[in-house]
């Protein structure tokens, strides 16, 4: 039996008490959900899926120097996170044209896109996550000017790295969403530090030679084949088995007039 203290249920993770002040346990589920929960289904396996994928992202992220939420990994569908005061809005970046910016704006899906777009959209799902502008944000409070320019520098931050780091496993990084929060220490600072997860469930993950989508888009077009595209995001960043990666699977160091380095 569960006797932890649920704090908070999403349609996708789980938030309990930690095991200490200030930590929480994120933990994730099998349940896909799209259209505003309109569409519900239960994909076996994918809740530890995507505790494995964002635990990796969010690692790596920590590693050049983006703060995170994320202490450690705990068993097969649960992280410590640390807690943080959520910032009600979804920012999504986009690189090339799709889902709802195609549709709004009549773009072909697959256009590049002259630069990288941040969107910001008021967490609601009464409201149905409307889009919001800095205006709206910062009119009604949910942001100061302050952090809205943090979270659009991190935005980006993370973008640039995420792009590469796809990009170097046959991946084109369309677009994603993201979540940050406001996390309190002891010396009453407060740092914006990105939460929630980074998952094929809030990116577009497209394969650079097939074009197939290896994310959400395959449950809430129903493509079929969720779990294996999955798999295969988690196969290809390395993070599918107990053990590290295996030594020579990664990038290998070349000298610059083309011979092997001794
Ligand atoms: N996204 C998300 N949660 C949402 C809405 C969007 O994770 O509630 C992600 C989605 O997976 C995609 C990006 O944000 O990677 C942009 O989504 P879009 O605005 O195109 O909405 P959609 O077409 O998915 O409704």
């Amino acid at each position: 039996m569960n006797r932890r203290r649920r704090i908070y249920e999403g349609k996708a993770k789980v938030l309990y008490e930690g095991p200490e002040p200030g930590t929480l346990i994120q933990h994730f589920k099998d349940d896909a959900t799209a259209f505003n929960n309109k569409k519900h289904a239960l994909i076996d396996g994918k809740g530890v899926l995507n505790n494995r994928i964002s635990e990796y992202v969010f690692m790596r992220l920590g590693e050049i120097g983006v703060p995170t939420h994320f202490v450690k990994r705990l068993n097969m569908r649960e992280q410590l996170i640390r807690e943080v005061e959520i910032i009600p809005l979804e920012v999504v970046v986009r690189n090339v044209a799709a889902g709802s910016l195609s549709t709004r704006l009549g773009l072909d899906e697959g256009a590049q896109l002259p630069r990288s777009i941040i969107e910001f959209y008021y967490k609601s799902d009464k409201l149905n996550d409307p889009m919001v502008s800095e205006e709206h944000i910062t009119a009604f409070g949910w942001a100061t000017p302050q952090e809205i320019d943090e979270v659009m520098s991190l935005a980006l931050r993370i973008n640039d790295f995420l792009v590469g780091l796809f990009l170097g496993i046959g991946i084109r990084l369309v677009d994603f969403k993201v979540e940050f929060g406001r996390l309190y220490e002891q010396n009453d600072q407060m740092r914006i530090v990105l939460a929630d997860e980074i998952s094929p469930d809030c990116c577009r993950l497209w394969d650079v030679v097939s074009g197939d989508k290896l994310d959400k888009d395959r449950f809430r077009r129903d493509l079929g084949g969720v779990l294996e595209a999955y798999t295969e995001v988690a196969r290809r960043l390395g993070v599918l088995t107990e053990n590290p990666r295996p030594k020579g699977s990664g990038p290998v160091l070349v000298s610059t007039n083309g011979q092997k380095p001794e």
